[in-house]
């Protein structure tokens, strides 16, 4: 692994007209742009009936119907979008398919060998889902690329040096230099993949069509009217309806604009992202792991949570976190959220001269407690299977996991018995106060350990 580089030379960005101005109404993330995502599309006609009907077109919705169709070709699914597919997260993200996918287990695996068992074969999983989807939508660039967790500091680095014996004990292959050839701030390194986001929701939309599937995109959905063993009944914003056997919800964050009897139990967390000008190849070599010639993905642990890469030589940057949006649309950035982007850019850049903006959205994600997301029957015998809450890991989750959903959907068991263990150990997966103490006190003690002075 090449060592971090530690300082860059002045900036060699490329200059671009047409920086992202602040406070400026966005309509489309980078990705959105470059695939080509229509603004609108028409509203299509809709049956009146359904016994399979999916709530929502992004990849947790997409992926659901096509494992659908695989389980059975013949199975009639109707999917509805309020807007275009892969308007939401799955066409705005870092694009990151990340191997450590359910970070809750790693607070808890080195004393539990259930979660222990559960990372490796989650991370199994995701790899078979990255060559599947690779297969699907050829145009998403599906790539193999290196993660790299940059500590920041030494209680982080601390960290990293625990979740690296974690994932000794959970059999994971990774990279962490040791302490006695590595001088300053380390890099744990795992292999990932990284999708073109937009690209793969439109790739999984034309396959699923392919295979039966109707898609109703402009066809936002009020109320859901849960009906148990006779069905539910989905009514539309402009007044249609569809009675429907199953509805599979898969609206992600948007999800408490619907009125449900039962709602999910997750909150709404919004992230922000940047796209800049082409670098030059001066402020590529710098960006050590992202850009030269690894073309991989960075994930930054300090206060914030900045992530990063290269894509067609621009860097694609992201990591701050609100609950609240505070200003403008679903896209928009706020003011002080571009500020923070731009101080965290900078410190990314290590000093060198920012390179110029083109373009900067927002998206907003579901998460649960204990950041597993939350796939099963609203309650008992309910008509409405419950696909979101997906979080932070979502492009991982929402295509390893849709086996699940379209078994629910189905009322099939789980065939694929590693798949039946993953819904096992995330359904029996609390807040784990005594594991994340006993993390705490991992971290600490290494982080004792390594100031000791060596002889
Ligand atoms: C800025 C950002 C960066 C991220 N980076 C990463 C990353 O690098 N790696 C990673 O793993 N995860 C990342 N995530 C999270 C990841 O993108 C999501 O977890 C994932 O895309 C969720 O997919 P989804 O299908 O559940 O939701 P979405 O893609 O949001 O799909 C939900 C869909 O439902 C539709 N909808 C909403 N309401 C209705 C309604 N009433 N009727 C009909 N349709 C409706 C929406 O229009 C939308 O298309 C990021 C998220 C954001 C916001």
């Amino acid at each position: 692994m090449p060592a971090v580089a530690t300082t860059c030379s002045q900036s060699s960005a490329l200059p671009v007209a047409g920086a992202a101005e602040p406070g400026r109404a966005v309509s489309h993330s980078y990705w959105q742009r470059v695939g080509g995502m229509p603004l609108a599309t028409a509203a299509a006609p809709l049956p009146h009936r359904a016994t399979i009907l999916i709530v929502g077109g992004g990849f947790a919705g997409l992926a659901t119907a096509l494992r659908i169709k695989e389980l059975d070709a013949s199975a009639d699914v109707v999917l509805l979008e309020a807007r275009t597919v892969g308007y939401g997260a799955s066409g705005r993200n870092g694009g990151l398919m990340s191997p450590l996918a359910a970070p809750i287990w790693l607070t808890t695996a080195l004393n539990n060998p259930a979660h222990a068992r559960a990372i490796n074969l989650l991370e199994r999983k995701i790899a078979a889902a990255a060559e599947w989807a690779r297969h699907i939508a050829p145009e998403a660039d599906v790539s193999a690329i290196d993660l790299a967790l940059e500590s920041q500091g030494p209680i982080v680095d601390a960290g990293l040096a625990h979740i690296s014996r974690t994932l000794d004990a959970a059999g994971l292959a990774h990279d962490w230099p040791p302490r006695t050839s590595h001088r300053g701030p380390r890099s744990l390194v795992l292999r990932a993949h990284t999708i073109n986001p937009y690209r793969l929701a439109a790739g999984l939309a034309a396959e699923a069509r392919r295979r039966g599937v109707t898609i109703a995109e402009q066809a936002p959905v009020r109320s859901i009217d849960d009906g148990g063993t006779d069905g539910a009944r989905v009514i539309l914003v402009d007044g249609r309806e569809i009675q429907a056997a199953r509805v599979i919800l898969s609206t992600n964050a948007y999800t408490p604009s619907l009125a449900l009897a039962r709602p999910p139990k997750a909150r709404v967390v919004r992230n922000y992202m940047l796209a800049t000008a082409p670098l030059g190849p001066e402020l590529l070599a710098c960006l050590t792991h992202a850009g030269g010639t690894s073309g991989g993905f960075v994930v930054e642990l300090n206060t914030a949570y900045v992530f990063y890469r290269v894509h067609q030589g621009r860097l694609v940057f992201g990591g701050i976190e609100k609950l609240r949006q505070t200003e403008g649309g679903d896209l928009d950035v706020p003011a002080a959220v571009m500020r923070g982007l731009r101080k965290h850019l900078a410190r990314s850049l290590k000093g060198s001269p920012l390179p110029d903006i083109v373009e900067a959205w927002g998206g907003r994600y579901h998460m649960t407690s204990t950041d597993l997301p939350i796939i099963g029957p609203a309650g008992e015998s309910s008509a409405i299977v419950h696909n979101v809450g997906y979080g932070g890991t979502g492009v991982a989750l929402t295509l390893s996991l849709a086996p699940l959903a379209a078994a629910m959907a189905l009322g099939r068991p789980v065939e694929d018995q590693a798949l039946a263990e993953i819904r096992d150990t995330m359904a029996g997966t609390r807040m784990p106060v005594a594991g994340a103490l006993r993390f705490a006190a991992g971290v600490v003690g290494t982080w004792f350990a390594e100031r000791r002075p060596r002889r």
